[in-house]
């Protein structure tokens, strides 16, 4: 793979930034990474492990130049961010993102870019309940979906261009309306998360059980609900602050489904849960025969590298 954009500016330097600067590198696909993040504590881990080329104190300086901005901040954070850098962008210059909702993102960050700059919006399918400067690695991407979701009037040039570095990172690149992202992220990702972490905070109230049982007990289901529910706080809250709407929608449905089945539970209904089961279990079989996970007993995950969703 060969070079894609001279100069690379990563803002933020968490683990969505680390990874995709160590991919870069794989391939070879920035003529120089440049990277910044709101504390003076995560640039100086930044420099001290290499992570950049150059690491800049303020976003203004990172973008000097850039043919590429790459927004890895919390959503929550992305209008302060191109408030910031929008008088700095360089002309032509392209403007993306990686945060987990995209019309409030676009909301955020749109009146703050000049014209003559690209903004196309992504979101990487990828990540781990890890954040800051060392959780990054090279293969985070590696057979995930990136998906983009240009705005009306984008030039097609430019976002195929970006559609090619996300291949470079390794990942499939598919485009998207923003509004039909946000309503499918909410159903794979955003509401299991907070089911995730529903049940946790349930367990925890069962002090009595969480002290001893639940911990030494602990089985896969609940572990895996655990892995989730310790993913990154602010990043989550500024989730479904921002993709209010959709989240609610899919949490109405939710708990549809959950009184349907409280019910057949009640009413000894097995042949309901029987079926509704068996269902579910095809959706599994549709996700791992479309590559997106394995069905070795652990998930194949290994210790910490797998798709959040999430995100
Ligand atoms: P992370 O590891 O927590 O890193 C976040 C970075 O943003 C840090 O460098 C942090 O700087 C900086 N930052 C935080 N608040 C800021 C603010 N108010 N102003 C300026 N900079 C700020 O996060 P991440 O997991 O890489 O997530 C980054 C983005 O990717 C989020 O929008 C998230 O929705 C999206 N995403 C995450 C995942 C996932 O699984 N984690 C997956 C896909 C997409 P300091 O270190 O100096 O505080």
């Amino acid at each position: 793979m060969s070079m894609i954009y001279n100069k690379v500016a990563l803002i933020g330097l968490g683990l969505i930034a680390g990874s995709m600067a160590h991919a870069m590198r794989r391939a070879g696909l920035a003529g120089e990474i440049v990277g910044t993040a709101r504390s003076a504590e995560t640039r100086k881990i930044a420099v001290e492990i290499g992570l950049c080329d150059r690491v800049t104190e303020t976003a203004a300086q990172a973008v000097k130049e850039a043919d590429l901005v790459v927004l890895c901040v919390p959503v929550g954070a992305m209008a302060s961010v191109a408030a910031e850098i929008g008088p700095h962008l360089a002309p032509g210059a392209t403007v993306t993102d990686v945060g987990s909702v995209k019309q409030d993102v676009i909301a955020q960050v749109a009146p703050h870019l000049p014209t003559g700059v690209h903004f196309i919006p992504g979101h990487p399918l990828a990540g781990t309940e890890h954040s800051g400067p060392h959780a990054g690695f090279a293969e985070l991407f590696d057979n995930r979906y990136t998906l983009l979701t240009p705005v009306p009037g984008t030039e097609p040039e430019a976002t195929s261009r970006l559609g090619r570095f996300w291949e470079g990172c390794g990942a499939n690149v598919e485009e998207m309306p923003p509004d039909h992202h946000d309503l499918v992220l909410a159903v794979t990702s955003h509401t299991p998360h907070l089911i995730a972490y529903t049940m946790v905070g349930v367990a925890d109230d069962l002090r009595r059980v969480t002290d001893s049982e639940v911990i030494k007990y602990s089985a896969a289901g609940f572990r895996d609900f655990t892995r989730i529910a310790a993913s990154d706080p602010t990043m989550w809250r500024d989730v479904f602050l921002s993709n209010k709407q959709a989240t609610l929608e899919i949490l109405g449905r939710f708990t549809e489904e959950l009184f349907a089945l409280q019910r057949a539970i009640r009413t000894g209904d097995g042949d309901h849960l029987h079926d509704y089961f068996t269902r579910t279990r095809g959706i599994r079989r549709g996700i791992i025969e479309a590559g997106q996970d394995t069905d070795a007993p652990d998930f194949g995950r290994g210790a910490s590298r797998q798709e959040d969703g999430p995100e």
